[in-house]
């Protein structure tokens, strides 16, 4: 086994938290967020996990879609940006891509190489002010898109800006926004991202709430990875599993005299005699260099701070003056019993980007 920062992947937790999610709007059909290197945890590896499980994989860039094909994934793929040109329309078309379409220029381009894709997801914009197109121009271009042939092959969806703070209004001012064209919808429906799932879950199962005549397709990414997208609930609270262990080893132990600086800058100045704790992990394996002395990581199951500046392929950590750990021992930078929304926390951060971020430098992956 390498000493260097690794990746553990713990599929039955994503395949409980799969079923979590699922359950949380009844006959819904999933479509698993898988961009980013599958939010870090390995695109190819959580895709054939859940092969049989999801309805559809969701990415965000035509390359993510043709490695899933590569990789024998069958299922449909939809890319959530859709494409924005010829070349890429005809290989999405050939790999059997379902396209978001989010502005007026791709529907122009499907008149105009009078193409039809598998599938259409025309993506509203109901206020977040990213992609989508106007409510007001929907009808128009939904005319339009039944004109080149998309018919039973032609959803509508719309993304929440701010579902993840359960007190803000905005995204019941988003969602009547978006019944407003879904009511009349003769079609399949999607709106729900992690935060939405679970922070407005009775909203989105309300009675009497949807009139579509398609299906419901929620859209989870963060939470079946297993962690909270909600302000102020841990992933426990909501039954999800992490599904992510980071983990190192020590591979250097050492006395530290009071007054001692660690590491570059010098920034971190011991206290204290003390000892410290070399870890082989840093920002090149993806442990952000935004995290701030006192973030806390795991030696020997026993919580101890970082000391001083994250560095390429190595970060310290103060063991405290009676410590008995060796080199060889197993550390734990995020993962169960050290939750990764703890530790953006500690960088005033979300727990999205330190996932993104990390780099699988020892290919344990795909
Ligand atoms: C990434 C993404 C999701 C998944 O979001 P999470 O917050 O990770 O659950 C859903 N819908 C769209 C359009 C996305 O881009």
């Amino acid at each position: 086994m390498s000493f260097g920062a690794r990746v553990e992947i713990r599929l039955d937790a994503l395949k409980h938290n799969f079923e979590v999610l699922q359950g949380t709007v009844p006959g819904s059909r999933v479509m698993v967020a898988v961009k980013a290197n599958a939010y870090g945890h390995g695109l190819v590896t959580v895709s054939r996990a859940l092969a049989h499980h999801a309805d559809a994989f969701a990415v965000a860039r035509l390359s993510e879609a043709l490695r899933l094909r590569e990789a024998g994934i069958e299922k449909t793929i939809v890319l959530l940006g859709g494409v924005t040109n010829r070349d890429e329309l005809a290989l999405a078309v050939t790999h059997c891509c379902a396209l978001v379409i989010h502005s007026e220029y791709q529907v122009a381009l499907l008149e105009a190489t009078k193409t039809v894709p598998v599938y259409v997801w025309l993506k509203i914009d109901t206020g977040m002010n990213r992609l989508g197109v106007a409510v007001e121009d929907a009808n128009g271009l939904i005319s339009r898109l039944r004109q080149i042939g998309c018919d039973r092959n032609l959803g509508l969806m719309t993304h929440f800006a701010n579902a993840d703070d359960v007190s803000d209004p905005t995204s019941k001012q988003q969602l009547q926004r978006f019944l407003e064209l879904a009511d009349h919808f003769d079609g399949d429906v999607s709106v729900a991202n992690s935060a939405a799932l679970l922070g407005w879950q009775a909203l989105l199962n309300a009675p009497g709430m949807w009139h579509h005549t398609g299906e419901t397709w929620i859209r989870p990414g963060l939470s079946l990875y297993g962690v909270s997208p909600l302000v102020g609930k841990t992933a426990a609270d909501l039954n999800l599993r992490p599904v992510m262990q980071f983990e190192s080893t020590l591979i250097a132990v050492k006395p530290v005299r009071q007054g001692d600086r660690v590491g570059y800058g010098g920034h971190w100045l011991a206290q204290h005699d003390s000892v410290l704790g070399i870890v082989a992990a840093g920002y090149g394996d993806g442990y952000s260099r935004c995290l701030p002395a006192a973030t806390p990581l795991l030696v020997n199951g026993r919580r101890v701070p970082l000391a001083g500046v994250i560095s390429m392929d190595l970060c310290a950590v103060d063991l405290g003056p009676n410590a008995r750990d060796a080199v060889g021992d197993p550390v734990t930078l995020w993962g169960e019993s050290l939750p990764v929304e703890e530790i953006a926390q500690c960088a005033a951060t979300t727990a999205y980007p330190l996932l993104c971020g990390v780099t699988d430098r020892e290919g344990r992956l795909s």
